[in-house]
């Protein structure tokens, strides 16, 4: 299958300054989440500017869908339409003295008609959970605002590939994690993402593919797993392994854990252990309950009567931007906003209950990733959704 992004041999020399870029060949599939990962000064900006033709590389080819990159005006403003770019600093992005005005401006240059660009406005807002903003002046606005204003600017002219420098370099923790799963968001709805980080642990956690970079070139690519996997390949791009990772390996090679494919996230690694452990010494198996609930079905009515009425819930969670905003809009108090199941899992786990408010197709995602994780796990924690609002109370299974 053709890739939908490939550069062959791409080089790269500032006028007057170094070689950024030395002979990089990569091949990007449609669908996929790539990290670009390497230390301060490897080249990630630079290639990452190459493709949606902001540099030229110097010698070497860039193909979007097969097709070697043009250079003229037609091609170019074709080519930034279908591959957005999103910069580090969304200062740098960020021109318009309102939140509307600014993501108007990609879908206004591409001479939409305005009720076109009105709607590419507001959904693109919707998307990054900014609706009610459209008035703001987004130099106001708190960093991980602005990043998401950025990222709208880019999602209303409906890109097919998101191209994101640094993403998360300068936001909170929790504003990271925010960031990271509404591009999750934009892979399930079929968009192809490409970042560049320096931050080992946020690639390894999200990435499903990992290009390692260094002085200009590629040191390594694969899983996660394998490449973060070599330390002496780190080391030689001054980077560390995750954190995650490195003990799971250690602990592999002791005997102390089953080595298998490495684990990705806390749960997953908890659950090793867990396993490790059981097989030697039974444990008890009572597994709290995970609420599914829609809230277009229940209204913030019905969810607040579930939570003080019922008592039988321990914490509460919203996944993806819609649910977020509602629980905002009706003040409904989050304890998690982010890594949402398998948080839930892990309190399953020690006997606690937990409501995920979530809507359309996260709710089946949300069942699937739980039955696959009973399955993995051979534990059983239930899920089930709260019924409508009549009658809103605890479901059938
Ligand atoms: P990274 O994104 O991995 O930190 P960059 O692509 O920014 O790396 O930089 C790669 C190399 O190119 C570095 O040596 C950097 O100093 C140089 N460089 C980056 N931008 C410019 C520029 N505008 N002019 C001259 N040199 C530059």
């Amino acid at each position: 299958m053709t890739p939908l992004l490939e550069t062959d041999n791409v080089t790269y020399t500032y006028p007057n300054g170094p070689t950024a870029l030395d002979g990089v060949s990569i091949r990007i599939e449609a669908g996929s989440k790539t990290a670009l990962v390497g230390p301060n000064g490897a080249g990630k900006s630079t290639f990452l500017l190459m493709l949606n033709g902001m540099l030229r590389p110097t010698s070497g080819e860039i193909r979007f869908n097969g097709r070697p990159l043009a250079y003229d005006r037609r091609s170019l403003r074709e080519l930034r339409r279908q591959v957005g770019f999103v910069f580090q600093n969304p200062d740098v992005q960020i021109i318009a003295p309102t939140v509307e005005a600014d993501v108007a401006f990609g879908p206004v240059n591409l001479d939409l008609p305005p009720d076109a660009v009105r709607k590419a406005v507001q959904d693109a807002l919707g998307c990054v959970g900014l609706r009610g903003y459209e008035r703001r002046p987004p130099h106001h606005l708190s960093g991980g605002e602005k990043k998401r204003v950025a990222i709208a600017g880019i999602l209303a002219m409906d890109p097919s590939v998101l191209v994101l420098d640094e993403p998360t370099n300068t936001l909170d923790p929790a504003s990271s994690e925010e960031v990271m799963e509404l591009l999750d968001e934009l892979t399930s709805s079929g968009r192809t993402v490409l970042i560049s980080t320096h931050d080992v642990e946020l690639a390894y956690r999200w990435a499903d593919s990992v290009i390692l970079m260094e002085r200009g070139g590629i040191l390594a690519r694969g899983s996660p797993g394998e490449v973060f996997s070599d330390h002496s390949l780190l080391a030689s791009a001054r980077l560390k392994p995750p954190a995650l990772l490195d003990l799971y390996n250690e602990l592999g090679l002791r005997g102390i854990i089953d080595r298998g494919a490495p684990p990705k996230s806390v749960l997953e690694f908890t659950d090793r252990i867990e396993r490790t452990i059981h097989a030697h010494a039974p444990g008890c198996d009572t597994t709290g309950t995970i609420y599914l609930c829609d809230p277009d079905l229940t209204g913030g009515d019905g969810i607040r009567a579930l939570l003080t009425g019922t008592g039988a819930i321990d914490h509460v969670g919203a996944m993806g931007t819609r649910a977020k905003e509602f629980a905002g809009r009706e003040q409904i108090p989050l304890d998690f906003t982010y890594g949402v199941i398998d948080k839930c899992i892990l309190k399953a786990l020690i006997g606690e209950n937990s409501l995920i408010i979530t809507t359309g197709g996260m709710i089946e995602h949300a069942r699937r990733r739980i039955s696959d994780y009973n399955t993995g796990s051979g534990r059983k924690v239930t899920v089930t959704m709260v019924e409508e609002p009549d009658n809103t109370r605890l479901g059938r299974e």
